[in-house]
C-alpha cells in the first residue's frame, strides 16, 4: 500500500530521518514505538506529503509519489495525482484538530464535500453512519468544544473516515486525553483493525500495540531500529536500544 525507500529528511543541518525503509502491504496493522524526536511524525508526515522528502522514494499504492536525491527533484509530479493518492491516507492528529465552529456532522462532510464534490445529502448518510459506528451518533449537532477529549477523537476518526482512505495513520492518538479517555479511543480503533483496515499508529500504548499490531517498529534517531511480531520487539527484543527504551516506559 506504502513504501518508503531510503527516505532522508532534513530541516536545515537537523537530518530527522537518516534513510528509512519501510512497505505496508494491505491489511496490516502497524505499530510505530519510539523516544520523543525519534522522527515518527516526520515520517508520517512525509508519507502523505504534509513535508517533502530530501532524499528517497515514496511509493503510494504502487505508483511512485516523490524521488529526491540532494534535496533535488528527480521525477515531474503531478500534483492532482498526488493529491488524488494522498486523499487514500486517512490522518488522525494528537490534538484532533477538528474545526471548531463547526458542528461535528459537518466536521465529518466538510472535506469530503469540498475535495470530492460529494452531495450533502449523501455524505451525511454516510457520515452519521460513521458517527454511529464510533458512538456519537447522538452527539452530531454538538460543537467540538462541548465533547470530551475522547469523543473529539472519535469525531476526528470519523471524519479521516469519511474521505474513505484505504489506510489510516495515527500520531500519537490518545497522547492528549486523560487516562480515563483513552480506552474509548483504542477501542474505537480496535473495532477498526477488526474490520480489516491497514493503519499505521504512533503509540505509546505498548499493551495496545501488543495486542492489536501485526508488525511492532522500533524508531529512533531517524532510522527503524528493529521491526517484527508484537512478541518479537516488545516481549523479545533484539537490539539494546529497544530494550533500554522500553525498560523506560514500561
Ligand atoms: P517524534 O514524532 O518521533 O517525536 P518528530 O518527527 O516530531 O519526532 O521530530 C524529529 C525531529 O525533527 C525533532 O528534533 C524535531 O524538533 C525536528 N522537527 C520536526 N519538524 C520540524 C520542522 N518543521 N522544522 C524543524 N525541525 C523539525
Ligand atoms: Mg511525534
Amino acid at each position: 500500500m506504502v513504501k518508503l525507500v531510503n527516505v532522508h529528511k532534513s530541516f536545515g543541518n537537523l537530518e530527522v530521518l537518516k534513510g528509512v525503509n519501510l512497505e505496508i502491504q494491505s491489511g496490516e496493522v502497524v505499530c510505530i514505538i519510539g523516544a520523543s524526536g525519534s522522527g515518527k511524525s516526520t515520517m508520517l508526515r512525509c508519507l502523505n506529503h504534509l513535508e517533502r522528502i530530501t532524499d528517497g522514494e515514496i511509493y503510494i499504492e504502487g505508483e511512485l509519489t516523490d524521488k529526491r536525491e540532494n534535496n533535488k527533484d528527480l521525477m515531474k509530479i503531478d500534483p492532482a495525482k498526488v493529491q488524488i493518492l494522498c486523499t487514500e491516507l486517512g490522518m488522525v492528529f494528537q490534538n484532533f484538530n477538528l474545526f471548531p465552529h463547526l458542528s461535528v456532522i459537518d466536521n465529518v462532510t466538510i472535506a469530503p464535500i469540498i475535495v470530492k464534490k460529494a452531495k450533502k445529502e449523501e455524505i451525511e448518510k454516510v457520515a452519521l453512519d460513521l458517527l454511529k459506528e464510533v458512538g456519537l451518533s447522538e452527539k452530531k449537532d454538538e460543537y467540538p468544544s462541548r465533547l470530551s477529549g475522547g469523543q473529539q477523537q472519535r469525531v476526528a476518526i470519523a471524519r479521516a473516515l469519511a474521505m474513505n482512505p484505504k489506510i489510516m495513520m495515527f500520531d500519537e492518538p490518545t497522547s492528549a486525553l486523560d487516562p480515563e479517555l483513552v480506552g474509548e479511543v483504542l477501542a474505537t480503533m480496535r473495532h477498526l483493525a477488526e474490520k480489516g483496515m491497514t493503519m499505521i499508529i504512533v503509540t505509546h500504548e505498548i499493551g495496545f500495540a501488543r495486542e492489536v499490531a501485526d508488525r511492532v517498529i522500533f524508531m529512533d534517531q531517524g532510522v527503524i531500529c528493529e521491526q517484527g511480531t508484537p512478541e518479537e520487539v516488545i516481549l523479545h527484543p533484539q537490539e539494546e536500544r529497544t530494550k533500554s527504551f522500553l525498560n523506560k516506559i514500561l
